[in-house]
């Protein structure tokens, strides 16, 4: 029975204590998005399995070997999402979104499943956050979409990561491209992996994600893509980089990126971080497409956007030292002894409660001496202790768990005002003892 204990393999579990950073990273990138203008969209876990073979592309890893397809109990095949594109495009399309005023612009924030083997990162669950701007087929939308991605991690604060872009160009020049890429790898099939030799049949542009050393070596010397690109393509691919260059948003180009999905033309890009010992993490990713809208039975509509997972971001966030907002702690513990005084506290806890503070009162009907060690373990900064004493004063002692102090307070109508101001007055001094070290001129901050 030991599988009861253990979560699936490929999954994890976010434990209060890593859930603050989950939330601070969640908010922080569906903000940034909100300051372009991307609204947040909610979709289904699981949708339709044809909805991904025929939108992520049949030829791809995700579709062929990756997901999570079962049967319903109403005989439909399902597919728990490997990716967010495709259910926001069905969604858009469901809802008659692309008939609005277009751009539209939506975010997402969700979990994916893919059966991967898990390890150095790669989970079976995981999360992403995303975006996807419809109906603009100008080079604008992408470098708008970039300089989202680009503003993502400024804000996180992270440093060593890189915009890498591409332009896959328009089926005319990926026709032209993978007949030079069959040229140059039939002289190679000798060497191939065996997986690679499929990839030649089906898709030869998936040779150049191979993760084999030999396979990449080969893959080094293949033709570019950016050789075969028709006029169009190429104006489109140098406008998204002078505009980037506009606005000082860094970037290289990659030749050799073309990405796992699909259904990308034109602009491709990844966000890889680069740590100090040089090794090199792709966290995110994405592009324009322009025929999935088509294929899901809509009108032709472009789209761009990316998707970057979670847990790597948040791991080359600690890895890089960046700032986490600190944990909220309990303000007021209201330790009682006797069972009256037990209800005073759980109805004073309750009325700091409602007015914003954090506050706790013992559940437990421990001893006032077991109470006080919880309420430093939970790292409470005041307490209370009530008594019948402190019942029959109507008054009690709000202690300071920081520096001991104490002061009087009233367990009347003015009890939340004054756990208030005391806290307000300690935040005060603490402040002009901090400015005094560091030398500041003493300031009334007591407006
Ligand atoms: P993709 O949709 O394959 O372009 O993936 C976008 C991003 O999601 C990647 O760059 C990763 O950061 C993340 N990602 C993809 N697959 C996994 C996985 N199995 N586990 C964790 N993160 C993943």
């Amino acid at each position: 029975m030991a599988y009861l204990t253990s979560a699936p393999r490929g999954t994890k579990d976010i434990l209060p204590e890593e859930t603050p950073k989950w939330q601070y990273l969640e908010k922080t990138l569906l903000e940034t998005a909100e300051l372009f203008g991307f609204r947040e969209m909610r979709i289904p876990t699981f949708e339709h399995t044809e909805l991904f073979s025929r939108s992520v592309g049949d030829t791809t890893d995700v579709v062929q070997k990756e997901m999570y397809t079962f049967t319903d109990k109403g005989d439909r095949s399902v597919t728990l999402r490997p990716e967010g594109t495709a259910g926001v495009a069905r969604a858009a399309l469901e809802h008659g979104l692309l008939g609005d005023a277009l751009p539209l612009k939506i975010s997402y924030d969700i979990t994916c499943f893919r059966y991967e083997k898990p390890g150095s990162g790669r989970y079976r669950e995981f999360h992403q956050f995303g975006v996807e701007l419809y109906g603009s087929p100008s080079p604008a939308a992408d470098s708008e979409v970039l300089a989202l991605a680009y503003e993502c991690f400024q804000v996180l604060g992270i440093q060593n990561v890189a915009l890498e872009i591409n332009s896959l160009g328009c089926p005319e020049c990926r026709k032209r491209y993978t007949q030079a890429l069959l040229d140059y790898f039939n002289q190679y099939r000798g060497s191939l992996c065996s997986t690679c030799l499929e990839r030649l049949d089906r898709n030869p542009l998936r040779v150049l994600d191979c993760k084999s050393p030999e396979d990449k070596r080969i893959a080094a010397g293949a033709p570019s893509i950016l050789e075969y690109l028709c006029d169009g393509c190429k104006a489109h691919f140098q406008e998204v980089q002078d505009r980037l260059t506009a606005a000082e948003i860094p970037f290289r180009v990659e030749p050799t990126i073309v990405r796992g999905l699909d259904y990308y033309t034109r602009t491709v890009f990844e966000m890889v971080h680069t740590a100090p010992d040089g090794e090199r993490l792709v966290c995110g990713g994405g592009g324009r497409y322009g025929g999935l809208i088509e294929e899901l039975g809509g009108n032709p509509t472009e789209g761009i956007g990316f998707a970057m997972g979670l847990e790597r971001v948040l791991s080359i966030m600690t890895a890089e030292g960046c700032d986490f907002p600190p944990e909220q702690t309990c303000d007021v513990y209201i330790a009682s002894m006797g069972a009256a005084a037990g209800v005073k506290a759980f109805q004073l806890a309750n009325l700091l409660r409602s007015e914003g503070f954090f506050a706790q009162s013992d559940l437990m009907g421990r001893s006032v001496k077991a109470q006080m060690k919880y309420a430093n373990k939970i790292g409470a900064k005041y307490v209370i202790v009530l008594g019948d004493t402190e019942l029959e004063k109507g008054e009690a002692q709000l202690k300071s768990m920081r520096n001991g102090g104490t002061s009087p307070i009233k367990l009347d109508a003015s009890f939340s005002d004054t756990v208030y101001e005391t806290i307000m007055e300690n935040a005060y001094a603490d402040l002009e003892e901090a400015a005094a070290e560091l030398g500041l001129p003493p300031q009334d901050h007591r407006h």
